[in-house]
């Protein structure tokens, strides 16, 4: 069987740009559990070119977009949006990502209203050059919800990583064709166990988001908690859970990989 990391941040590991051996190294230590493919998310305009390295792996898939954090830190995201644009017209990615909006970390309301705009601006892209969108989301369920709709985002293949939304979003989410992906977290944390058992294989994608979040329960501490191949861990443990073959559980989310990142 093969598996997927729908979701990881390789280009920069730990604020310096990773060297080829680190890929080399991920990419093995990667396909010695059976993951075939990671899709390495870079979401600020400074870290864009590391497609130099990237394109060298058909290992990597890749998304390119402008995080949750681009309003705050530049203020004005024309310019932003701009190298964004350059991006899609000349080495598009296989999606745009990770986009969205942060609640728990932002509270101002005016940065909020950024976020919004931002998250918006980057849908529309996403119609213009028919590309899929991940989605980043938390404590903004009702924002996240009505945007998609404003947009006409159901018209779009979506991918909701680390989700982390409520039960009646979900729902919406769903309806919507989303695609909710799920990490470490989801396998032992019993609320967000309850979502990966709501959810149908057929909409689900296994993630690691590393090196950022655990597989397994652990402190926190410094230095990588997870590398791409830990995803194997993540779909294991999800077939446990939805009791399911691991073997069919990951051609299934294979299936709806390629769906989504078009590959
Ligand atoms: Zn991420």
């Amino acid at each position: 069987m093969r598996f997927i990391d729908c979701h990881a941040h390789l280009a920069y590991w730990y604020k310096r740009e990773t060297t080829r051996d680190e890929y080399v190294y991920f990419i093995k230590q990667a396909k010695e559990k059976n993951v075939d493919y990671i899709v390495d998310t870079i979401s600020y305009p400074a870290d864009y070119n590391h497609y130099e390295s990237q394109k060298d792996f058909k290992e990597i898939l890749r998304s390119v977009g402008l995080g949750r954090g681009i309003p705050k830190e530049f203020g004005d995201t024309a310019p932003q949006l701009a190298k964004l644009r350059w991006e899609l017209e000349n080495r598009p990615p296989n999606i745009i990502g990770e986009i969205g909006l942060d609640y728990h970390w932002e509270k101002n309301d005016g940065m909020q209203r950024k976020q919004q705009k931002l998250f918006a601006d980057q849908i529309e892209m996403a119609h213009e050059f028919n590309l899929p969108i991940a989605i980043h989301s938390r404590d903004a369920d009702n924002d996240l919800v009505r945007i998609l709709r404003e947009k006409k985002a159901d018209e779009l293949k979506i991918q909701i990583h680390f989700c982390t939304c409520k039960k009646e979003t979900r729902k919406k989410l769903l309806e919507m064709g989303c695609y909710l992906s799920f990490g470490g977290p989801h396998t032992y944390a019993n609320e967000l166990m309850e979502m990966v058992k709501e959810t149908p294989v057929e909409r689900i994608l296994t993630e690691t988001d590393a090196p950022a979040l655990p597989v397994i329960r652990q402190k926190r501490k410094k230095g990588p908690r997870s590398y791409p191949s830990d995803v194997s861990v993540v779909a294991t443990k999800i077939a446990e859970i939805k009791e399911i073959e691991l073997d069919d559980f990951a051609n299934i989310v294979m299936n709806n990989a390629k769906f989504i990142f078009g590959f």
